[in-house]
Formats: C-alpha cells, structure tokens, sequence
C-alpha cells in the first residue's frame, strides 16, 4: 500500500498526463466501439441513401437504437452541415431529452457543448455560430418560425419522438410540410419508437418508412394479483423485495411515477428503509429524473453503477422513450402518468395523474429488456391492462388549452385555423375557447386578425395571459415590476422551502414577504427585489429558505424578458410602491381568471361556473378576501387556486370593460356575508 502510495507521488505529472491520455485514448475506443454496437450502425448507409432519394422519412426503431444520437451525426459526416454551413435540427417533446442528448453527442463527437453542438429550450439558449448540430424542444422550433419561416438555416429537420404527438409536434407537422414543399433540398425526417408510423406516412404524402430493426431481448411481464390501492409505497416494496432476493450485479431497477414529488417521496422512503437495514444488504442508489431536476444531477443516471451495488432509476415519462438508461433488468410500472387535460366550457386546466395506455405500458416494460432478459412488474391487474387501458394516448391537441398556439399560428400569418392541416384536429370547442380568449385579450380583433397588442404579445415565450399582462405594464408604468412577477411564476412552486427540522423558521421567513396580506404575486416581487438588493446573495437565500437555484432561474428569464421588453418597445419602467398599477397590470392579463368569495368559504369565478379553493400555500389561504385573481387552478385532492391577489371589482370594469359589466361585478351578497369570514 505505503509503496503504491509512493509511486504515484514520485511519478511526474508528465507521467500521469501519459496515463491520461492513453485514458483518454481507451475511452474513445469505447466510445468508437459503442456507437458501432448500436442497433442504428449496420444500417447508415442504407439510411444515408435513402435520406437521399426522399425528401420526407418516417424513422421507426426501438428506443434505444441510436436514431436521436446517431442520425444528426452520420448525417453530418455525410456534408449536410457543409453548404452553406446549415444546421441540422432535432426536436424533442422534453427539455431533459434535449439537454442530455446534445450533451451524449457532443462527447461522442469530442466537443464542447454549445459549439458544435448545442440544444436550445425555453429560456436557455446553449448554441452559437460554430453549432451545426442543434437539439431543441419542439416549442422552440415553432417559435423559430416567427423569425425565419422557412428554417432557412437548416439543411435538415428530425422530428423526433413523434409519437408521443405533444401539442408543439402537431403544430410543427402542418407547418414544416408547407416548408417543405416550398424548399425542395430540405429534408424532413420524423421518427418515433412505434410501429404506427404508417399514419405519418400518409400524412406526409405517402412517404417511405425506413424500419430500423430492433433488438430486444423477451422481458417477463408480471401483473399484481390484486388492485393496488397505494402506488407510490408497492413499486417502494417491489424495488427493495427485488433488491434483496435478485444478484446485484445482474441489474438495474427503474420505478415510472407520475412527478416531481412522488420521486423525492419515494426515493427518501428507500433511502430510509436501506439505511435502516444496515450491511445486511447491498448498496441501492437512487437516481432521479424528471423535467426540474437540476442539469448538474442529471447525468448521475447514465454514470455506471459501481460494484456490488445496485441502482434504482426513479423516473417520470421521460424514461419510456426519451431517454435510454443502459442496464435496467427491472421495471416497476405504477400504471400511471401526468397529463394535462383542459375543460373547454370552463376553460380551466389542470394536471391530472391518469392510467397510461396500452402503447405506454409496452413500451415502459420494453426498457427492462434492452440489454438482457427482463421482467416487468405491473402494479395493476391483467384485468385491468386488458379492460381499463385505452390503446393509444389521446394526442395532446385534442386535450389542451390552444391559446399559446392559436396565438402564434396567427403570427405566422396561418389565418384560416379551421382549415389548418391538423394530423387530428383539436375539438371545435377548444379552438372556439382559444379565439375567444386572444379577443378578450385584445390580441385579436373581431375579424380573427392580428392586432399591434397579440403582435407584441407573441414576442414573449410566454402563455397569452402572461403575455398581456407584460404588454399591458407599459400604460401602467411597471413593466420592471411585471417581468419580475412573470419570470417567478414561470418557475413554479419552488422558490420557497420547508426543511422538516426548521419549519418554524421558515414559516417566519416566509411570513416576511407576506406581511400585510399582500397577495402571492406582490410578495413574489418582494422576495425577488429583496434578492436583488442583496447582489443576488446566496447567503441570504439560505437565511431566507429561498432556493437560490431557483431564483438564479428567475433571474436568467427576468433577464430574458427584459430585452423582448426592448424589442417590442416597451421601456422599463419602474413603480414599486404603486400597487394598484402593478395589480391592475396583473389583472389586464389575468381578468378571465377572477374569482368572487362564496358563503361557504369556496371561490367562484366571475364568468364561467367554476369553483375553487385558495391554496394552502398561499398568503391567503386563511384571510380569504371577497375578491381574488388566480394565476392557475389544480386539481389535487380538490380545485386549488395557486398565487392569488386580491382585487377590487372595479378594476375588472376599469381593466376588461368588454368582458365584465358592472352587474357582472356587484356585491349583491355583501350585506348578507358574514363580516371577516375566515379571518385568520
Ligand atoms: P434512440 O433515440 O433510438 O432511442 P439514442 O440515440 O437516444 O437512441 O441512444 C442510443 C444509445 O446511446 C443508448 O442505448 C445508450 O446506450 C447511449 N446513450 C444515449 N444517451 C446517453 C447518455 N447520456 N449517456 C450514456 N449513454 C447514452
Ligand atoms: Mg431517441
């Protein structure tokens, strides 16, 4: 041992530079060698030619066989970058995909992310000149289209993942076949991991399908006897009862849960329960992942497990085609996911967890048998696979809110939506909704035409309300304000925490912001410009139970929003203690979505018949004033209005005279209210 030590200190640095580099060398090897074992490679030339003789391709192959890291590639060193210097495109329905991959391609290709290869998603743009390989999120090539209709920079676009038929890829289908059609040596690629591919096929034109054949070793599918009442704690049991009776080094376990926090659930009761196990049993690591996760934690997934341990990948959807994670012998599926269903009569939308379908529990169970033999462990029913499983997901367009893409088709200049070239088309109902809406925002006029406010609205990557409400800031004079609130709402619920042995704490940290009742969205900017104050200190994050990593995300959006403000000439304008303007702005974006105090402690919103209730995490969950604007409505365990901020029914006359009347407003029940209900 005292010897080993000894060599490597009395070997120079030259020497461990040589180590390094015959390191180095070996690795790329291996990488060489990988890119070669991949299900993809026989096949790239046959691919290469075929790219050559059609302009549009459907690309079906098995999760895991190289289209998304490959493709880009071969189709770089077979001179698509050359002319011109074009760009090729990849899109992906996930922002996790998009990062990962570019990252996976650029250390196949021995280059530093975000020069050759790059990826670009909702504020975060890691690309520059030098990048030929772009990966993006689909929402992000739609938007390409507001300033270079014709993709003019790409020589080739991949749609990839498009099966899972996200609202962003539907659009994208009807808009890059006008493209193509209009520029002959583009060429259009769409791939998907399902065998459906023949509905792309006819959609484009009949276009040639190239079958990338799999491999996939048989995988042992195992339904629970019985239904299964709590999810999250069986696929806990299930991992570790694997865990403890299978050999550790024969495989991976992965668990599909539905979110965020079911995955930090989980992964803290397994941590707990090995711990409690002690060195009676081997080593489980947990591995999360999920659309929030941080970039930095990311790449533990695809790190190889160490020796006499074994790993455990807790993960959303992004695991069923997305992302492969070599090794997985294990799957554990709960049977269900997030999605996002929209009430066009109501407009309300919610995130709801739902049964997957049938195509998804196939293709979840087909992760285990990617590298071996696998089994997967159902936590329904057969009974239940066979009878309460629709086939297929229902495509994102006919469950959604259509505002944000009704919007930006407009601006593209499609004005006959009803006559768009949908693959299926969203309900009339909805489209209707969506129209309507962008009328009583003002960004369309009563011709269905785009006016100089959508205009200026469609210029944010942002939901139309969120939109209107920055637009609108410039007559209120606080549009500094504005992009404030707007960049921290767009990072969701996780500015504040709540660690278990300090809630005291952070409960009167949290009062802070709030004192005086002054509605989420105030105590929102407060916490931001309290930050700002401090030259965005850390130190005070962690004395203020803030999450700085959060906040450094709403900064970089602030920052983002800030220079849109300039391009569509908004000055920054700034009016801290002027309330009333900053709620009023809120509400010239947000009115639809007004709210009025019933008797029995539930709100109503104005127009359509809708109720809710405050959020517990809200300021003013326990003050309940007669009249609130939401940011959004969940579902949970009940209807929840999240970040609220009380008005005065005025303003919603003053602000959206069009949509509200006086008697749409008056407080007819006031006399009858019980005074200070629920006050705290
Ligand atoms: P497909 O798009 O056909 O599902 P990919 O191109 O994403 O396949 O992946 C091909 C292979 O590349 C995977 O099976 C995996 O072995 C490897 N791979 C992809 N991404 C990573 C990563 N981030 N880290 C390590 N290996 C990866
Ligand atoms: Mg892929």
């Amino acid at each position: 041992q005292i010897e080993f030590i000894k060599s490597t200190i009395v070997d120079s640095d030259s020497d461990v530079d040589v180590d390094n580099e015959k390191l180095q060398r070996t690795r790329n090897s291996k990488l060489i060698e990988d890119r070669k074992a991949l299900p993809i490679y026989p096949y790239k030339d046959a691919l290469l030619q075929a790219v050559h003789d059609h302009q549009v391709l459907i690309i079906v192959g098995e999760t895991g066989s190289g289209k998304t890291t490959q493709i880009p590639q071969y189709l770089h060193e077979a001179g698509f970058t050359r002319s011109g210097g074009k760009m090729i495109g990849c899109t992906q329905p996930r922002r996790v995909a998009a990062m990962r991959v570019a990252a996976r391609v650029s250390h196949e290709m021995g280059v530093k992310l975000g020069h050759e290869v790059g990826y670009s998603i909702r504020f975060e743009d890691c690309t520059s000149e030098k990048t030929i390989l772009k990966y993006m999120t689909d929402g992000m090539l739609l938007r390409e289209f507001l300033t270079e209709p014709d993709l003019a920079s790409y020589s080739v676009i991949m749609i990839d993942e498009a099966h899972e038929r996200t609202l962003s890829t539907d659009i994208l289908f009807g808009l890059i076949k006008d493209v193509a059609s209009a520029r002959p040596h583009l060429k259009l690629l769409i791939s998907s991991a399902t065998l459906d591919a023949e509905k792309f096929s006819d959609y484009f034109d009949c276009a040639p399908i190239f079958k990338i054949p799999g491999r996939r070793f048989p995988v042992e599918i195992h339904h629970s006897k019985a239904p299964i009442s709590d999810y999250l704690d069986a696929a806990v049991v299930t991992a570790l009862q694997i865990h403890a009776t299978q050999p550790q080094d024969d495989g991976d376990i992965l668990i599909f849960l539905t979110g965020q926090e079911e995955i930090e659930t989980a992964e803290n009761i397994i941590n707990r329960r090995i711990r409690a196990l002690g060195t009676k049993i081997a080593e489980l690591i947990t591995c999360p992942i999920y659309a929030n996760l941080p970039t930095e934690l990311q790449a533990k997934i695809f790190e190889p497990t160490p020796e006499g341990a074994r790993k455990v990948v807790l993960a959303t959807n992004i695991a069923e085609t997305s992302l492969t994670i070599d090794c997985i012998k294990y799957v554990i599926d709960t049977g269900f996911c997030k999605i996002n269903c929209y009430n066009p009569r109501t407009g309300t939308e919610s995130l709801m967890v739902a049964p997957i379908s049938k195509a998804s529990a196939n293709q979840r169970a087909g992760r285990s048998g990617r590298t071996g033999p696998g089994k997967c462990f159902r936590l329904y029913t057969e009974h239940s696979y066979m009878n309460d499983l629709e086939d297929s997901t229902i495509p994102e367009i006919q469950r959604t809110n259509l505002a944000n893409v009704v919007l930006l088709l407009k601006s593209v200049g499609i004005t006959d939506l009803l006559n768009f070239d949908f693959m299926d088309p969203p309900p009339a109902e909805a489209l209707l909704k969506a129209l309507e809406l962008l009328f009583a925002l003002g960004s369309l006029d009563k011709d269905g035409k785009l006016t100089k406010v959508g205009e200026r609205m469609s210029e944010f990557p942002l939901d139309p309300m969120l939109s209107k409400m920055i637009v609108a800031s410039d007559k209120y004079k606080c549009s500094a304000e504005i992009i404030s609130i707007a960049a921290m709402l767009s990072i969701g619920n996780s500015i504040f925490y709540r660690p278990k042995d300090r809630q005291v704490q952070a409960d009167n940290a949290w009062m802070n912001f709030h004192v005086g009742n002054v509605g989420d969205h105030i105590a929102l900017l407060k916490v931001y410009n309290s930050w700002k104050e401090t030259k965005f200190s850390t130190q005070w994050c962690y004395e203020n139970y803030i999450q700085v990593r959060s906040m450094k995300k709403a900064r970089d959006i602030r920052d983002q929003l800030e220079s849109r403000l300039e391009r569509v000439g908004i000055d920054l304008t700034s009016n801290v203690n002027d309330l009333e303007a900053i709620k009023k702005s809120i509400i010239s974006g947000f009115f639809p979505h007004s709210a009025r105090l019933q008797k029995n402690g539930a709100y109503r919103t104005v127009k359509h018949p809708q109720t809710g209730h405050i959020h517990p995490s809200s300021g003013l969950s326990q003050v309940l004033p007669r009249w609130v604007v939401y940011h959004e409505l969940v579902l949970t365990t009940k209807e929840y209005m999240r970040q609220v901020t009380e008005l005065k029914p005025g303003w919603l006359v003053e602000v959206a005279p069009h949509y509200y009347q006086l008697k749409d407003v008056e407080d007819s029940s006031s006399k009858k209210m019980p005074r200070g209900i629920g006050l705290a």
